[in-house]
This record gives C-alpha cells, sequence and structure tokens, in this order.
C-alpha cells in the first residue's frame, strides 16, 4: 500500500472514511503547510486541496508520484513549473455538475423574477406590483462545456432558454444553439442575457473575461462565475459593474479566496457574493471516488480524472 499524506482542513474525516473503506496502509495528516512539510518525507501520494506546490519542490517531496483533489480544480498545481512533470495530478470529475447547475438556476431565477426587490418591499410592507419576467426565451450563453457546463445547459433547455456555448475545440458545439471557440469572445457576449463561467483556470484562461469582454456585455445582463475568479479581471469588472448598475454580477470565486473585507464588490448593489459553494465537496463521496482510483493506482491501471499537464485541465 503506497504511503497517503492526507492535506486538508477535514483531514481527520478523510483519514476515518478511508479507512472504513480499507485503506490498511500508513497515513498522515496536515492542515497547514507547516505540518504537511513536516509529514511529506515517504509520501507516495496525496489527497488534498490546495496542495502548496513547494511542498513538490523540496527535496522531502521527492517520493510523491500522485497527487488527487479533493475538488475538481487543481489550477494551482497544474500551472506550476514546481510540481515534477512525472507526478500524476486527478480532479475529481462528474460529481458536481448538477449541484452547480441547481446554484445556476437559482440565481437565474432570483434575477429574474427580481426577487430582492420583492423581499425589499415585503420588509417594507409595500404592494410593490408588477410584471414578472420569464427565463423562457431569454438567451444563456455557457463558457465551458465540461462536466459542470453540460449540466447547466441540459437545466436551461428545461426551462426553454436559447443555450450559446463556449469551449476550446468544437466537439461539444452540438450540445448547444450556437457555439464559440475561444477567439469569440466578444461575438459570444454581446447578445446573452445571462453569462455563465464554467471553466477551469488555466494559462489560457486566466483573466479572460476581459475589460474588453465585459464592455461587450448587452444592457441588463448577469454574469454568473462558478469557476475560478482569476478567469476574471476583476478591476474591470468593478469599473463596469460602478458604470452600468444596470448589470448584474453573482460571483462564487475570487482571485483572492477568503475576499478581503476592503474589496469594492462588497458594496456593489449589483454584485451577490457566494463564499465557494456552488459545488461541494462531501467528504464520503470524495473518499469513495478517491478510493476507487486508488485501486486502479495499485494496479498499475489509468486513473480517472488526470489533468492534461500541457493544457492545463
Ligand atoms: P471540464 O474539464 O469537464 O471542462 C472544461 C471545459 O472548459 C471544456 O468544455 C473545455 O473545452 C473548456 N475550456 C478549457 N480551456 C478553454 C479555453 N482556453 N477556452 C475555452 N474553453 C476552454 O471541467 P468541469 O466542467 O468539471 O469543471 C470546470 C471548472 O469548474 C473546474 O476546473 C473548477 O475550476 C470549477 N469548479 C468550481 C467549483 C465551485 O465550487 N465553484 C466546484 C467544481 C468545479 P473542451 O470541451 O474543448 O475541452
Amino acid at each position: 500500500m503506497p504511503e497517503i499524506l492526507i492535506y486538508h482542513n477535514e483531514a481527520q474525516q478523510y483519514a476515518s472514511h478511508i479507512q472504513e473503506l480499507g485503506y490498511k496502509g500508513i497515513l498522515r495528516i496536515a492542515r497547514t503547510p507547516e505540518e504537511a512539510a513536516r509529514h511529506i518525507e515517504g509520501a507516495e501520494v496525496i489527497l488534498g486541496w490546495n496542495v502548496p506546490d513547494s511542498l513538490l519542490a523540496a527535496p522531502e517531496g521527492q517520493s510523491v508520484r500522485w497527487i488527487q483533489s479533493t475538488g475538481a480544480g487543481i489550477d494551482n498545481l497544474a500551472n506550476s513549473p514546481r510540481v515534477p512533470a512525472p507526478v500524476t495530478l486527478t480532479r475529481i470529475v462528474d460529481q458536481y455538475g448538477r449541484v452547480m447547475a441547481e446554484y445556476v438556476l437559482g440565481y437565474m431565477l432570483f434575477h429574474n423574477k427580481e426577487m430582492k426587490r420583492l423581499l425589499e418591499a415585503q420588509q417594507s410592507r409595500r404592494w410593490d406590483g408588477f410584471r414578472v419576467d420569464t427565463l423562457e426565451g431569454k438567451i444563456i450563453g455557457v463558457a465551458g462545456l465540461g462536466s459542470i457546463g453540460a449540466e447547466i445547459v441540459a437545466k436551461a433547455r428545461a426551462f426553454h432558454m436559447q443555450v450559446y456555448g463556449l469551449s476550446r475545440g468544437t466537439d461539444k458545439a452540438p450540445l448547444v444553439d450556437r457555439h464559440f471557440t475561444s477567439g469569440e469572445w466578444t461575438d459570444f457576449v454581446k447578445q446573452l442575457d445571462y453569462l455563465v463561467v464554467a471553466l477551469p483556470l488555466t494559462q489560457d484562461t486566466r483573466y479572460t473575461v476581459n475589460q474588453e469582454v465585459l464592455a461587450a456585455m448587452k444592457p441588463g445582463a448577469c454574469l454568473i462565475n462558478v469557476g475560478r475568479g482569476g478567469l476574471i479581471d476583476e478591476k474591470a469588472l468593478i469599473g463596469q459593474l460602478q458604470q452600468r448598475p444596470e448589470l448584474t454580477a453573482v460571483l462564487d470565486v475570487f482571485d483572492r479566496e477568503p475576499l478581503d473585507r476592503d474589496n469594492p464588490l462588497w458594496e456593489l448593489p449589483n454584485v451577490i457574493i457566494t463564499p465557494h459553494l456552488s459545488g461541494p465537496s462531501r467528504v464520503p463521496d470524495v473518499s469513495r471516488y478517491f478510493m476507487a482510483n486508488l485501486d486502479l493506482y495499485i494496479q498499475g491501471l489509468p486513473l480517472r480524472g488526470v489533468v492534461d499537464r500541457i493544457r492545463g485541465y
């Protein structure tokens, strides 16, 4: 059995689950980078979230062969030159799409049905009757048509929306009514009522939603980011939201998390902030996924969710 280091603030829970699922080897746990640095020596496998790349660069980290992320993203390692090429990186695939699509649909309905206005009216005992809008016929654009984007597309279709999509290649084009690729961002966004960003963070996608893209969004549009904070140029976003109060942004992820208390986003009335919770990782589910992958690893078979280090996702 390969020795495992678990690096997570719920490391103990992971350890218990993995042992219950039959792991009998040496298990070390760490909650901080300092603890991880003390326990890394001899570990062949790391199960963790936001594993610091410095661990892999240190001489004690040379025994590591495989890192399983407890989440769907592993961008800090996939994009790091400090992680030696032979180290295999895996992420969780196919477990977040449905729950994240609920988040997206929930906030689209909140926006479309003007629920904030209704709650405010109720609080001040005001009978604020108005003609409520519908999602039917509205255009949603999903950037990133992977396991998460595809579920968002499916739920949007159930609401009879028009569905546009953007991805790197063209093989996902049949999923959507109109398909765009990475060179076509401004054309993509200009007709959208809802822009949903569900991309991985890579060298190609960092700040891909920039000033030009944001300025091309149509009046009254709503941007929902469930991918990673670094996909959006936050300064440009703040500028646009200040200049164009009719725009809305629903943000689950940020360049720096937790979001700094003095970040201007907190104060903007046209922003909804949620603390990176749209796609929760559940310890029992991730433990089962990991143990299935560990079986494959021990047998020398291909693992599930392997990150392509060249593509970055
Ligand atoms: P997938 O790998 O299944 O899909 C990624 C999609 O992004 C693919 O359609 C891919 O295109 C597209 N893409 C990649 N690079 C580019 C590019 N340069 N330009 C245009 N499109 C590109 O990922 P998932 O759907 O599983 O996850 C997406 C991201 O969601 C994760 O990487 C993670 O960062 C984030 N996430 C956030 C969570 C949260 O709680 N907020 C929870 C879980 C995930 P192609 O189809 O051509 O390969």
